[in-house]
């Protein structure tokens, strides 16, 4: 049953024990009225036969006619009040019965009396008191037993009423303990089970809060009955996910162990280098800083030695970075080979080796070991088809002269390196202060040039071209010029090969192009006849892609001839860059543009190499004209090379050209095309145009 339904049914209990006992203390309340009443009743029955009895001593004393009036008078209302009790069903009906019939005869009695006393007269004083004294007498016993009647009424209607009250009250009281009783026992009996199921309740739930979760309570068909089942609900979804998050544990575990292995992975990652599987960069300078706190402990001396591969980026842009990645696998092998265990050898960059000798006790042992790494690479490297020369330039720093931190010996060591490549490369260097003057130098020039692109501070100066046979201006050669603001002109040797290092030379470049293009366009109206305009390509600018853009941006935007540019190459562009580099020059000539091979006879060039090349033009180096004249070797090669430019089909210029001797032997050996400071030397648009252009159309080659 529901806890509901019981207290709803107590209630109820409750309100009919108040209600029995508030009619039960109403009942007895009317008893007692009723019984006040019939006690009330007899009193006055009593009170009446006192009064017979009293009239009928006046009577018998006096012989009073009058008393029996009052007699009869009093006994018609005791008449009246039996008749009145008489219709009550009372349990006294005998007695009132016996009491009308004993008011009756007195009745009777004494209307015989007083016809006794009217026939007085008649009779004799005998008789008189013989019926008389008869009446008296039975009117005496009439009223006497009226009396005792009248008591025992009395006494019977008291009992009566007692017992009758006795009755109702034990009733009561049974009726009142039941009730209590009833409402005692199912009060106890809710809230016992009130008890039980809260307690149940309590224990359920104080399990789960120690993580039972196996716990179920029994469930009634009540309001805790109910509270029981949400709870059963709940400790089992608390179960289900339990079991997930034992599954989550496990499968953390599980990650965790793998990011323990990815993390000694990434560690080793973090530390080697993956190509070589040397140590890398961040693995070198903990090193490093390691090394030089052992040092400064033990008062050691250590050498950082810098290493740099000379031209490798030509290797990668031409033949592919696996070739690249073979080419520094062997020289680790090679290093590692050469090097004592205790040297750490570390790749730090693309093809930037480093090494840390600790301790080291004089400079010769730095040096010797520069030299075994240098010689170490002598040996050709041959990869698939190509055979390999390798050259490094390395710079070294000592601890503790050339600096007293890590950072401050890389970056000396650097220094020397660089300096080292500058000097041609393929040998290596020590730090001094000199070498980082230099650097600090080469840096200032760098954010000069920088400025100089930015700000238009280069200038293109004409060099002319001339055909000895027809006299004729051919073209002109475009040399760029620094106009420096405080240094004055520099020309460009000083600042190319740091446009080149620094990855200036394509602005450079494309600067120069367009200057050119859009001068020597100008003059093309002017004379009326395409002037060719022979521009300088570095080795630089053929190894990127963008070069062929560069040109035919330039092209488009002045307007100018294709067929009237001239790039000029270097054989070392070729060396380096081969098959990309036949590529683009390839192209270039598909858009009718020449090309010119510069300085030729100074590289090494193979004949069946140059005959790969889509070239029109070969330029024989000056330092083949400064001596043609003098020396037979040179007059032969470039005899050499012009008949090599008729087999080739190839028209062929003399470069330098500096006396009227030179000129007269190239004229003889079948060279026709000069330049040099014989015909004019490099100078700026306005005196070019000043010199070649206000005569005539056709302009004739002169001597300076
Ligand atoms: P190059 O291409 O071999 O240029 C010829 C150099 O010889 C020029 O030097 C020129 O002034 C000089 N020269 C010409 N005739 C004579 C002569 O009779 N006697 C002497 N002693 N010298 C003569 P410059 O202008 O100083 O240029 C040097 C080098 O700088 C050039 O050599 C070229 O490789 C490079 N260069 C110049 N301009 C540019 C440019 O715009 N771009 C690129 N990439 N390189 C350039
Ligand atoms: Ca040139
Ligand atoms: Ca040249």
């Amino acid at each position: 049953m529901k806890i509901r339904t019981r207290l709803l049914l107590l209630t109820v209990l409750s309100g009919i024990l108040s209600l029995t006992i508030l009619s039960g203390l109403f009942w007895l309340d009317k008893q007692q009225d009723l019984l006040f009443q019939h006690i009330e009743t007899i009193n006055r029955i009593q009170a009446h036969t006192n009064i017979l009895r009293s009239q009928f001593r006046v009577h018998e004393r006096y012989r009073d006619d009058g008393s029996i009036h009052k007699a009869m008078a009093s006994q018609t209302q005791l008449k009246t009040l039996l008749d009145k009790l008489q219709a009550n069903p009372t349990s006294e009906k005998a007695y009132i019965n016996s009491m009308l019939r004993l008011s009756e005869s007195l009745e009777s009695l004494y209307t015989r009396m007083l016809s006794t006393h009217q026939d007085d007269v008649q009779l004799t004083d005998r008789h008189k008191d013989n019926s008389h004294y008869y009446l008296m007498d039975r009117l005496d016993n009439t009223i006497l037993s009226m009396s005792e009647d009248s008591f025992k009424l009395a006494h019977h209607a008291l009992k009566n009423s007692r017992q009758e009250s006795q009755k109702s009250a034990t009733i009561m009281q049974i009726l009142l303990i039941s009730l209590t009783l009833i409402i005692v026992l199912s009060a106890l009996q809710t809230s016992r089970l009130f008890r039980d199921r809260l307690k149940q309740l309590e224990m359920g739930i104080h399990k789960l809060a120690r993580g039972e979760l196996n716990h179920t309570i029994a469930v009634t068909h009540d309001e805790i009955g109910q509270l029981a089942q949400h709870f059963n609900q709940m400790t089992h979804k608390l179960r289900a996910s339990t079991i997930s998050v034992d599954q989550l544990q496990l499968e953390v575990n599980k990650r965790t162990s793998e990011l323990v292995k990815q993390k000694e992975t990434l560690k080793q990652l973090a530390e080697h280098d993956s190509l070589t599987g040397l140590s890398n960069r961040n693995a070198f300078m903990q090193n490093l800083k390691t090394t030089l706190k052992h040092c400064e402990d033990k008062q050691n001396s250590a050498a950082i030695f810098f290493i740099d591969l000379d031209r490798f980026k030509h290797i990668n842009d031409s033949l592919g970075h696996s070739v690249g990645d073979a080419v520094l696998i062997e020289m680790a092998r090679r290093f590692t080979n050469t090097l004592r265990k205790s040297d750490s050898l570390a790749r730090i960059g693309g093809d930037e080796f480093t090494v840390i000798i600790d301790p080291i006790y004089q400079l010769d042992d730095a040096s010797e070991l520069a030299h075994k790494l240098i010689t170490s690479l002598n040996a050709p490297y041959h990869y698939q088809n190509s055979t390999f020369y390798l050259h490094v330039s390395i710079g070294i720093s000592l601890y503790p002269q050339d600096g007293q931190d890590a950072l401050e010996l890389m970056k000396n060591a650097d220094a020397a390196m660089y300096q080292a490549k500058h000097a041609g490369g393929n040998r290596y260097y020590f730090y001094n202060r000199e070498i980082n003057k230099h650097t600090l130098e080469l840096l200032k020039q760098e954010s000069e040039l920088r400025t100089a692109l930015n700000e238009q501070q280069l200038t293109v100066y004409y060099q002319p071209q001339f055909n000895l046979t027809t006299q004729t201006l051919l073209g002109v050669e475009a040399l760029v010029r620094w106009q420096h603001p405080t240094k004055g002109m520099i020309t460009p040797d000083q600042f190319i090969p740091i446009a080149e290092e620094k990855g200036l030379i394509h602005q450079l470049g494309a600067q120069v192009l367009n200057t050119a293009c859009k001068q020597v366009k100008r003059w093309q109206e002017q004379l009326g006849y395409p002037l060719s305009l022979a521009v300088n390509v570095s080795s630089k600018q053929l190894s990127e892609h963008q070069l062929n853009e560069t040109v035919y941006q330039a092209l488009e935007k002045t307007q100018f001839p294709a067929s009237s540019l001239e790039l000029e190459i270097t054989e070392s562009c070729l060396l380096e860059n081969t098959e990309d580099a036949i590529g683009k020059l390839l192209s270039l000539r598909a858009q009718g543009i020449m090309i010119a091979l510069d300085d030729f006879g100074t590289g090494y060039s193979s004949l069946s190499y140059l005959k790969r090349l889509p070239l029109n033009k070969l330029k024989i180096d000056k330092a083949f004209i400064d001596n043609i004249a003098s020396h037979d070797e040179d007059r032969a090669i470039c005899k050499a090379i012009i008949a090599l430019g008729s087999t080739l089909n190839l028209s062929v210029i003399a470069e330098g050209v500096e006396s009227d001797l030179q000129a007269e032997v190239l004229i003889h050996e079948g060279c026709e095309q000069v330049q040099g400071y014989l015909f004019g030397k490099p100078m700026p648009a306005e005196e070019f145009s000043q010199t070649y252009l206000l005569n005539s159309r056709h302009i004739e080659c002169s001597t300076q």
